[in-house]
C-alpha cells in the first residue's frame, strides 16, 4: 500500500489521476484530496475514493462543504490547510496538480517531508527550480514528471547516462492558432483559445499552449528536471501530438516516446516508474496515422517562447517574474481586458521594468512574485486605457 495525496484533485490532471487510480492502482490509498472551490466535485470524489482527509482553499467553499457533507475525516481550510495536507507525514507520493504559483509552497512542503513528487504543476519549477531541485536532492525526494513531454524524456533516458544526452527536443502541438497571421491573432477570442486541437486541459494551461508560453515553461522545466543547458533544449512544432518528445544522444542516435495524446498515460507512468504496468488506455491507430509533421516554431508570431528562453538564460528570479506576469496577463485576457497579442507585451514589459536579480530563498521568490503581479497589473491597466 502506498499513500498518495492529490493537490488539485478537482482539476483536469487531478480528475484523470483518480480515473487512473480507480482503473489500475488498487495498491494506492488516497491521503488528502484538495481543491480551491469545487466542493461539489470534491464531495463526489470523497464518496468514491474514501480519502483520509480533504483540504479546501476557499473559506466559503470550506463552509459549504462543512454544511453539506457528512465526511468524518479531517477537513482542512485555507492555504495553510493545503500546506498541511501536502506535508502530511504519511504521504508516500504527492501529485502536484494545482495550477500556477499557488502550487509552489505545498510542493516544497511535500519535499521537506521526503515524499515522492509526481509533478504536473510545472510553474513550481519555473518559479523556484533551483530551490525545489536542491531541497529535493537534500531530502532524497524524487521528482517524477507528469507533463507529457518530460515523461517522454524520462522514458527515453531510463537506463541511459544523462551525460550521453546531446540535446532534447520538446514537441509542441502549436496550439489552435498555428496558421494565423499577426492580424488574425490580435482578434482571437478566449473561446477560440480555449479550444485546444489535441489536448483537453484546464483554462490557464490551454491559453499558455495557444501563446506557446506553455512550451517556454516546459523548456525551463526540462532544464531543472534533467540538468540540461538552455542550448540543449530545442522545440519543434508537431501538430499531431503523437511524438511526445525526442532525445538525441552523443553517438547520433535518437529516441522518442510516442502515444495518443492522453494524460492518463504519463500519470500512470509516474505511479509505476521505473516499471511498466499494463493498461487498457487507447493505442495508436497506425492505419489512420498517415504522417507525422515537424516544423520550427515561429517566435516572431509567438514571442512567449523567446521570452521564456531569455528568462532561463538570465537566471535568478527572471523566471519567477515571467511566471507571475504570465498569470496576470492570461487572467486579463480571459476577462477580455487585453488582446491575445498583448499577453507577450505585458510579460516583456514586466521583465524590463523589474530587471530581476538573484533570488534563491522562498521569501525572496514570494517577494518577486508579488512585485511582478503588481507591475504586470499596472501594465495591463495602461493597455486597457489605450484601447
Ligand atoms: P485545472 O485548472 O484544471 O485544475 C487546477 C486544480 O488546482 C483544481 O483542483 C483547482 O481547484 C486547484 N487550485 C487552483 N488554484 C488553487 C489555489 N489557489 N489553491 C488551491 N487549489 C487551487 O488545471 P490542470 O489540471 O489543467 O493543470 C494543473 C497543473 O498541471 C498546471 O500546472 C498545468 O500546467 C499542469 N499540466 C496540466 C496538463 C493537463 O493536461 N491539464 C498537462 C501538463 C501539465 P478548483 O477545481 O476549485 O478550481
Ligand atoms: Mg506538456
Amino acid at each position: 500500500m502506498k499513500t498518495l495525496t492529490i493537490l488539485g484533485a478537482t482539476g483536469s490532471i487531478g480528475r484523470q489521476a483518480l480515473d487512473v487510480i480507480a482503473a489500475y492502482h488498487p495498491e494506492i490509498r488516497i491521503g488528502f484530496l484538495t481543491t480551491n472551490t469545487n466542493v461539489e466535485l470534491l464531495a463526489q470524489q470523497v464518496e468514491r475514493f474514501r480519502p483520509y482527509g480533504v483540504a479546501i482553499c476557499s473559506e466559503e467553499a470550506y463552509c459549504q462543504f462543512r454544511r453539506s457533507s457528512s465526511f468524518q475525516g479531517p477537513v482542512l481550510c485555507g492555504s495553510e490547510g493545503i500546506l498541511a495536507a501536502a506535508a502530511w507525514a504519511e504521504n508516500d507520493i504527492v501529485l502536484a496538480a494545482m495550477v500556477g504559483f499557488a502550487g509552489v509552497e505545498p510542493t516544497l512542503a511535500a519535499i521537506e517531508r521526503g515524499a515522492t513528487i509526481a509533478l504536473a504543476n510545472k510553474e513550481t519549477l519555473v518559479v523556484a527550480g533551483e530551490l525545489i531541485t536542491e531541497r529535493a536532492r537534500e531530502r532524497g525526494s524524487p521528482i517524477l514528471a507528469v507533463d507529457s513531454e518530460h515523461s517522454a524524456i524520462l522514458q527515453c533516458i531510463v537506463g541511459e547516462n544523462i551525460e550521453s544526452v546531446e540535446r532534447v527536443i520538446l514537441t509542441a502541438s502549436g496550439g489552435p492558432f498555428r496558421g494565423l497571421s499577426p492580424h488574425e491573432l490580435a482578434c482571437v477570442t478566449p473561446e477560440q483559445a480555449l479550444q485546444h486541437p489535441t489536448w483537453s486541459m484546464g483554462a490557464k494551461i490551454t491559453i499558455d499552449s495557444a501563446t506557446l508560453m506553455n512550451k517556454g515553461f516546459e523548456v525551463i522545466e526540462a532544464h531543472w528536471l534533467f540538468g540540461l543547458a538552455a542550448e540543449q533544449i530545442a522545440v519543434l512544432v508537431h501538430p499531431q501530438s503523437i511524438v511526445h518528445s525526442l532525445v538525441e544522444f552523443r553517438d547520433g542516435s535518437v529516441k522518442a516516446q510516442l502515444g495518443v495524446p492522453d494524460m492518463r498515460l504519463p500519470i500512470h507512468y509516474a505511479l509505476t516508474y521505473p516499471q511498466r504496468q499494463p493498461t487498457e488506455l487507447p493505442r495508436i491507430s497506425w492505419q489512420s496515422l498517415s504522417r507525422l509533421d515537424f516544423e520550427q516554431p515561429d517566435v516572431a508570431r509567438f514571442p512567449c517562447l523567446r521570452l521564456a528562453y531569455e528568462a532561463l538564460v538570465a537566471g535568478g528570479a527572471a523566471t519567477a517574474v515571467l511566471n507571475a506576469a504570465d498569470e496576470i496577463a492570461v487572467a486579463a485576457y480571459l476577462q477580455r481586458q487585453i488582446a491575445f497579442t498583448t499577453i507577450p507585451h505585458v510579460i516583456e514589459q514586466t521583465l524590463d521594468a523589474i530587471a530581476p536579480s538573484e533570488a534563491t530563498s522562498l521569501e525572496a521568490l514570494i517577494e518577486y512574485d508579488r512585485l511582478a503581479r503588481h507591475t504586470a497589473s499596472q501594465i495591463v491597466s495602461q493597455h486597457v486605457q489605450r484601447t
